[in-house]
């Protein structure tokens, strides 16, 4: 048995299904998890001494590289001044006026330590806010583990969905509206039915849960045109997308301006930070000003911050978006060509520094269009590329990753192994 075998089947014992989060068991694509031991740039090695070059990045946060040296010198200075206070600190403020200023959508920001706190947060804002309780969300949107968004459609236009989750009682989502992603005619006729009783909706600006999926022209521009016009609140998720997608995040690449925006992966740099921020008037709805509760123990975390602080600065260097997206889509093109040249039905695609692969022949639009790509040819070459040293989500239905630390040489690298496995699948 090997190594990471072993540990996989020691961590069954006290661990439920091994890991702390489903998608790292490799359930989707069979086999034993790698468990890492180290990380450094764009690479991480398993418990086996096995080198990878690493394409999850912490699924999004690590997009200077793993383990950046300004990063880990700011966790380390701000630990020796102790971890955690529950009282205000100075670099609460420059972590929060640096979103502010950063994303012009966002007057006021409330941190917190996950992207699920995040969307669970500014969704009982915007409720309290409007005085509403229907949300609306897509078929194929991630946006935590919330219970009232643990939500999948059945089919048809608008449908109240069932819980993805046992756990979760109907009663629950209830006033969980799922739509289709890119479908704008379906959400007209959701407002024109429940549109005096819709809080917000909430989106992925660019879905990156379902694989990776961008919005079709007009389709962001309409939720903000419907919400507008019914006084439903529009919120971004950006917890995978903002400082990914581009430096403002996706909001910035559209000119589309939600009224409240989540953040997480990238603005902890590896250290587990999320956040909500919008308009003021509306972020003064929350505890301590208003009537929207809303706490952590670990909010504004000391060490996490530092690591945010840090990554956030190197972000604003000038050009570092220009790199890593120039990075990123030499990779997708590269990853489309081979396929071609080998005969393969796959193709990719990027923004900014994330990507998505898809074994069918066009990019998709559509969830099911997503649902329909080729998952056995897809698991063929997850362990192709992982046997050679590549570590790609374990899941068709992930986007991926690249860091600035992903060189000319790493893509290179990366792509002379992809047409390999490709020839052979
Ligand atoms: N929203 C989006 C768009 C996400 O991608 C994720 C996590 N992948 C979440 C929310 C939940 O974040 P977390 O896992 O930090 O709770």
């Amino acid at each position: 048995m090997t190594r990471n075998a072993e540990l996989f089947e020691r961590a069954c014992q006290s661990i439920p299904g091994g890991v702390n989060s489903p998608v790292r068991a490799f359930r989707s694509v069979g086999g034993a998890p790698r468990f890492i031991q180290r990380a450094q740039g764009a690479h991480v090695w398993d418990a086996e001494g096995n080198r990878y070059i690493d394409y999850v990045g912490s699924w999004g946060p690590a997009i200077l590289g793993h383990a950046h040296p300004d990063v880990i010198k700011a966790v380390q200075d701000a630990a020796t001044g102790g971890l955690s206070f529950g009282a205000p600190t100075l670099a609460e403020i420059e972590i929060a006026e640096a979103i502010v200023a950063r994303i012009p959508s966002i007057d006021k920001v409330r941190l917190v330590s996950s992207g699920t706190e995040a969307t669970m947060s500014a969704i009982r804002l915007a409720r309290g806010a409007t005085g509403r309780n229907k949300i609306v969300k897509f078929e194929g949107c991630y946006h935590g583990h919330a219970d009232s968004l643990l939500v999948k459609a059945g089919s048809g236009m608008l449908t109240f969905g069932n819980p993805t989750s046992a756990g979760v009682p109907p009663e629950f989502i209830q006033h969980t509206l799922v739509l289709d992603y890119n479908r704008i005619d379906a959400v007209e006729a959701a407002f024109a039915e429940y549109g005096h009783d819709i809080a917000c909706v909430i989106v992925e600006p660019v879905a990156g849960n379902m694989n990776l999926v961008k919005p079709v022209a007009g389709f962001l521009e309409g939720l903000r045109s419907l919400c507008s016009q019914h006084g439903a609140l529009l919120i971004f998720d950006e917890v995978m997308t903002g400082f990914r997608a581009g430096p403002q995040g996706v909001q910035g690449l559209t000119g589309v301006t939600p009224d409240l925006t989540t953040l997480a992966k990238v603005i902890g740099g590896g250290m587990p930070v999320g956040a909500f921020g919008g308009r003021a008037d509306i972020m003064e709805q929350i505890a301590p000003l208003g009537p929207v509760y809303q706490a952590g123990t670990l909010s504004g975390n000391p060490v996490a911050v530092a690591a945010g602080l840090a990554t956030l600065k190197l972000l604003a260097e000038p050009g570092f978006y220009d790199r890593l997206s120039a990075q990123t889509r030499k990779l997708a093109d590269g990853l489309t060509e081979r396929a071609r040249a080998a005969g393969v039905s796959m193709c990719a695609d990027s923004i900014g520094g994330m990507f998505g692969l898809y074994f069918s022949d066009s990019v998709p639009t559509l969830f099911d269009e997503v649902s329909r790509c080729d998952v056995e040819k897809f698991k063929k070459f997850f362990h192709g590329m992982l046997i050679h040293g590549v570590y790609l989500a374990p899941s068709a239905f992930e986007a991926g990753f690249v860091s600035a630390a992903h060189d000319d040489g790493v893509i290179q690298e990366t792509l002379d192994i992809a047409q390999q496995v490709l020839e052979k699948i």
